[in-house]
């Protein structure tokens, strides 16, 4: 969300499309619920359909930054036959600091804004200093459920790493220093590239 602030492009995290559909209640929000919760991935063929929606929107023509999005091989290769993505950002943390980080973050319940009470609290407490919502932690983010989400991520999301390299796309950053810092290096990082689309993989948000 902070990069497409700073490069004025649109972040489409697909873990807050499904967050809203799920509060909402739709048919989507029922289907995605358990999955979720249980730490596993919402079926491809659920995936595949919303990305390619959003995508065709107006406000995509000038660049966006994917988050979360593809987490399968099969959701690359379609990635792949809708537009060609410049970047891929792998933010290379280890597990420990992973669990460490997410079960420990807090996220606003209106707009999914993240916190950390140690390293980036709110002004006030349990409001966000953006819009004022509820501060709560993600269901998902229960010790238990981010080992399944890990187990998840080594068996489908890792071998993303050996797909974008094999053609250069791959860009590695290390997430396992402070926020602020890991955010300035990829301002930089992805500045020396072409900006106008690149996208994150790892499993959830490293950055706090
Ligand atoms: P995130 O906010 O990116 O950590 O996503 C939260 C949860 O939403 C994941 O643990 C999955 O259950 C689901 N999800 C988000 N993006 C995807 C995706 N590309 N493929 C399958 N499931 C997803």
């Amino acid at each position: 969300m902070r990069l497409a602030d700073r490069l004025g492009i649109e972040h489409i995290s697909t873990g807050d499309i499904l967050r809203t559909a799920v509060k909402d209640k739709t048919p989507l929000g029922k289907k995605a619920h358990e999955f979720i919760n249980s730490g596993n991935l919402v079926p491809d063929d659920i995936m595949i359909g919303i990305v390619q929606e959003r995508l065709t929107e107006k406000d995509c023509a000038a660049g966006f930054i994917l988050d979360g999005f593809p987490r399968t091989i099969p959701q690359a290769e379609m990635l792949d036959d809708i537009v060609l993505l410049d970047s891929v950002i792998f933010f290379d943390v280890s597990e420990e600091e992973c669990v460490r980080r997410l079960t420990t973050r807090k996220i606003c319940s209106k707009c999914g804004l993240i916190y950390n009470p140690a390293t980036h609290p709110p002004l006030r407490e349990g409001k966000c200093d953006k819009c004022g919502g509820d501060i709560t932690s993600r269901a998902d983010d229960l010790p238990e459920t981010v080992r399944e989400r890990l187990k998840v991520y080594t068996k489908s999301t890792e071998p993303l790493v050996k797909f974008y390299k094999k053609d250069g796309r791959l860009l590695p950053i290390d997430a396992g220093v402070k926020p602020d810092e890991v955010f300035e290096n990829l301002v930089l990082l992805v500045k020396r590239q072409d900006p106008a689309t690149c996208l994150r993989i790892e499993d959830s948000s490293v950055g706090e």
